[in-house]
């Protein structure tokens, strides 16, 4: 399998080197040059299959030679052993014809640990194969940098670096991040906000002196392995929901575009997914772009679901790129537009074809609250102020076809939030009970590249 950057002007690798690299050298997002199918027989064989088995069978097209069969399902096991529950990705039912798929079970709550508790097991395969040390450097609204340390603490061939904005991650989220004892991370708390955090990242990407100098490695979502990872519980959850016979829906909380972009993929690959709804908070570029074919950042409101306070969305570049056909040259265009001018316009054609794929939703603070309460009330379930957007928005387009929403994080995250809207305290799971015990650790950093990279460079344990 070859990947192919979405600007249409990087090196085409395999999986394992698009893997260690994350971001293309265009500025781009690497993308399968094609995208295996299953037939519906295959997908029917999939029903009653443990969450590895089909995680094996999904991903094993995409990674081509880079792991024998037998090293990549042990590289699987290993990374779904440390969850808390046996079928991994849960589906509960939520209401008539609405299910909820529960991606939290992974030790920091929240579904990224999907696809980074993964990614570590892959990244420590390949490096120690290849004798090699990268630096990895995350940036984070919250949840991708506590996956990323927990999967990556007190591997050797590793430092790893996140950049969170400070003040703008709940305090579970800091001290997942913060706490950790191991030498190798660093915890760094940007004066700014996640758009900032993720520009910075992509500044450091674009300086190829200092990207080749420290090894810099991406684990955030622009990471094609963290995608193919997240493919896998679309076909888990909708083989038990009756697929390949009976169609189904996704509704995905949507701050970067990742998660919703896996369902895509999955749905290309055959399963047949009829409706995939964007659901956003009050940062809501995506919903005006799907209404509007205007893409444009108007700066970003703290929410109470700071995972979702995003306003360059990078996954959806991969979008584009099929929409425009694999016209790299087009996406590359618009990405400049963005950059000089804060907003581009997608073509009719464009627009179009994202409106076949996607549908969309908007969430204010006061219903997330609202719905947080009311499914509380419907339901018995909890949800977290982002699974409550997915909820509430999936509630607009429920209908014959059974409609999952994709539960992004533990209540227990937010438990400020959950609380002010239904009264309820979500304590921590056990093996997070001692959290507010331990010390902190983190540097507090400017909104500065050279600034960032002397830290970096200085901070390395090699
Ligand atoms: C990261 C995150 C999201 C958004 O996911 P994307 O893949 O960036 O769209 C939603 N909810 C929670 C809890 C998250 O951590």
């Amino acid at each position: 399998m070859r990947y192919i950057s979405t600007r249409g002007a990087a090196p085409v690798l395999g999986f394992e080197d698009a893997m260690l690299t994350g971001l293309a050298r265009d500025g781009g997002l690497y993308v399968p040059e094609t995208i295996p199918t299953f037939s519906a027989g295959e997908i029917k064989a999939m029903a009653g299959q443990s969450y590895e088995e089909v995680a094996f069978t999904v991903m094993r097209p995409f990674i081509g030679d880079s792991f024998a069969d037998d090293e990549f399902r042990a590289i699987i096991a290993r990374a779904y052993e440390g969850f808390t529950h046996d079928a991994r990705a849960p589906l509960v039912q939520l209401g008539s014809n609405h299910f909820l798929l529960e991606l939290f079970h992974g030790p920091t709550l929240a579904f990224k640990d999907f696809a980074m508790q993964l990614i570590g097991q892959l990244f420590e395969a390949s490096l120690t194969k290849r004798g090699q040390h990268v630096t990895i450097v995350g940036a984070t609204s919250g949840d991708t940098g506590s996956a990323a340390i927990e999967a990556f603490r007190g591997l050797d061939a590793v430092d790893v670096f996140i950049l969170f904005p400070e003040g703008r991650v709940s305090d579970v989220q800091r001290r997942q991040m913060t706490t950790p004892v191991e030498g190798n991370v660093h915890a760094l708390a940007l004066k700014g906000d996640f758009d900032d955090c993720q520009g910075k990242l992509k500044d450091m990407f674009n300086d190829f002196e200092f990207r080749d100098e420290v090894g810099l490695a991406g684990v955030n979502s622009i990471n094609w392995a963290r995608v193919l990872a997240q493919v896998v519980y679309y076909f888990t959850s909708a083989v038990s929901l009756g697929a390949p016979e009976r169609a189904v829906n996704f509704t995905v909380p949507t701050g970067n575009f990742g998660d919703i972009f896996a369902g895509y993929i999955a749905r290309r690959m055959g399963l047949p997914i009829e409706k995939l709804v964007i659901a956003t908070n009050q940062n809501d570029i995506l919903h005006r772009t799907m209404e509007t074919g205007v893409y444009e950042t108007q700066g970003v409101t703290p929410s109470i679901s700071p995972s979702m306070d995003i306003q360059v969305s990078s996954n959806f570049e991969r979008a584009l790129f099929f929409a425009y056909g694999g016209d790299g040259a087009a996406v590359a265009q618009q990405m400049d537009d963005l950059k000089t001018t804060g907003r581009f316009t997608v073509s009719q054609g464009a627009l179009e074809a994202l409106r076949e794929q996607f549908a969309s939703g908007r969430v204010s603070e006061d219903e997330t609250s609202a719905a947080i309460k009311d499914f509380q009330r419907r339901t018995g379930q909890v949800l977290c102020p982002h699974s409550a957007i997915g909820a509430r928005v999936a509630d607009d387009h429920l209908g014959a076809t059974p409609m999952v929403t994709l539960a992004t994080a533990h209540p227990a995250k937010f438990p400020e939030a959950v609380e002010a809207a239904c009264g309820t305290h979500i304590a921590l799971p056990p093996h997070m009970a001692d959290l507010f015990d331990k010390e902190e650790r983190m540097t507090v950093v400017e909104n500065d590249l050279r600034q960032l990279e002397t830290l970096i460079k200085g901070r390395l344990s090699k």
